[in-house]
């Protein structure tokens, strides 16, 4: 069989086509146009099958022809293949036909999408032999980036807003990287990041290795699609921060129908912001693809509060040429997010999977998702790490001594209850 190394060729300027080498370079030099990773499709074309993807160990790396590394992955070879859930019960109660999953809120091992983009970009860096990474962060690619880089054995700092939830700083400094708590915005730290990048040469995932890292997201696409028995989801509704997940989605489902991998059939991507940061969402519903910057974010969706996002016009035209569109939700309908996909899924997501849900029931509520459709929604980080945003919102425990009478006292009565309590003791 042909090496991976041959199918990945060259970056390419999205706006303008023009050729790069694979280094870590991000930008246009002649229209300041995103590079992106360019493949040579007829020779994955010939190799690349169903049968092939599926004899392989289940990780995102069983993708790896359409992944831009030159030899085998070296950071992150476990990550991805997370469950894609069939969730009836919050299917019913958002008033859909049919509604799945996408779990990433268990991908390993930082919990959240963000190990899909830090495994190409600390693989693909170690092939560029940068022996520092770092990268600006809105919590999760800090957590991602410090784990994959201890086991790595790469040194890291990671750039975030000094405001983050504890568990998102926590779970970055338990790693041993050095944690740099920015006082100002997600813009102001991407800033500074881009400075750092130029002047120290340090690998900046989000920043110099963009091209890598963004590539990574195609997974969470690939791998729906290859859960959902090689089909192509009616309806994919996806969070949005920088735009990027929402575009690599789109081109993951574009890549797998061009390969053959799968039939064309219609599918439409929805993205979904918090109303306190959706410069996206906005420019969408204004009919615009220019994005207006929001300057200070207010937001319990931190995670997802970009206030210039990066793909912001790239996700725009993902959403209209597929013919989906965009939503946002207030703090309290993440909340109340958050709770609908614990209640009835069973699964406990961070602010962004508050997010996703409450933009869908909208959504769904107001027509753009037919009832009778069939929908996938991606859930992108775990509840754990942002627990101040349902703290004092689910109730409290009920406490008593441990005796039997308070119980029955208090919590259980037996005598309301008599006709199930006769028939177990009789
Ligand atoms: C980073 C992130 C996103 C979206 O990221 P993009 O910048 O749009 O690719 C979504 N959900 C969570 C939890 C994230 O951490
Ligand atoms: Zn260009």
């Amino acid at each position: 069989m042909q090496k991976a190394s041959s199918f990945f060729s060259n970056l390419k300027c999205r706006e303008c086509g023009q050729l790069y080498p694979k280094q870590a370079i991000h930008v246009c030099d002649f229209d300041f146009g995103p590079l992106e990773a360019a493949y040579d499709y007829a020779a994955i074309q010939s190799v690349l099958t169903r049968k092939l993807i599926e004899s392989r160990p289940q990780t995102m790396w069983r993708y790896r022809e359409l992944l831009p590394i030159d030899g085998e992955p070296t950071v992150g070879t476990q990550v991805g293949f997370t469950p894609l859930v069939k969730a009836d019960r919050l299917a019913e109660a958002l008033g859909i036909r049919e509604l799945f999953i996408k779990n990433d809120t268990v991908n390993y091992p930082t919990l959240s999408f963000k190990d899909r983009v830090v495994s190409v970009a600390l693989s693909r860096a170690r092939e560029l032999g940068f022996e520092v990474v770092a990268c600006a962060s809105t919590g999760n690619l800090a957590n991602s980036v410090a784990a994959n880089a201890a086991s790595a054995g790469l040194k890291s700092y990671v750039l975030i807003p000094a405001d983050l939830e504890q568990g998102k700083v926590l779970g970055s400094l338990v790693y041993g990287t050095q944690v740099i708590g920015i006082q100002g915005a997600y813009d102001q730290v991407n800033r500074l990041c881009s400075e750092i990048a130029g002047k120290y040469g340090w690998g900046f995932v989000n920043v110099n290795l963009r091209p890598y890292y963004a590539e990574g997201s195609k997974t969470m696409g690939f791998e729906i699609v290859e859960q959902l028995g090689w089909k192509l989801p009616e309806h994919t509704v996806v969070p949005m921060a920088s735009g990027s997940l929402l575009t690599k989605i789109h081109k993951a489902y574009s890549e797998f129908v061009q390969l053959g991998l799968v039939g064309e059939t219609p599918y439409k991507i929805y993205g979904a912001q918090a109303t306190g940061c959706a410069p996206i969402s906005h420019a969408m519903k204004r009919g615009s693809d220019l994005v207006k910057p929001v300057s200070s974010p207010k937001t319990i969706a931190k995670s997802l509060a970009i206030g210039t996002p990066a793909d912001g016009y790239y996700a725009i035209h993902s959403m209209r040429k597929t013919g989906g569109t965009t939503e946002d939700c207030t703090d309290e309908e993440i909340v109340e997010g958050i709770r609908m996909l614990a209640e009835y899924a069973g699964i406990f997501a961070e602010t962004a999977g508050g997010v996703t849900v409450a933009c869908a029931k909208k959504l769904i509520a107001s027509g753009a998702i037919p009832a009778n459709g069939s929908a996938v929604l991606c859930i992108t980080g775990h509840g754990l790490k942002t627990q101040e945003a349902i703290q004092g919102k689910c109730g409290s425990p009920r406490i008593i001594n441990p005796s039997l009478r308070e119980f029955e006292d208090q919590i259980y009565q037996p005598d309301s209850r008599s006709a199930a309590h006769s028939s177990t003791s009789v």
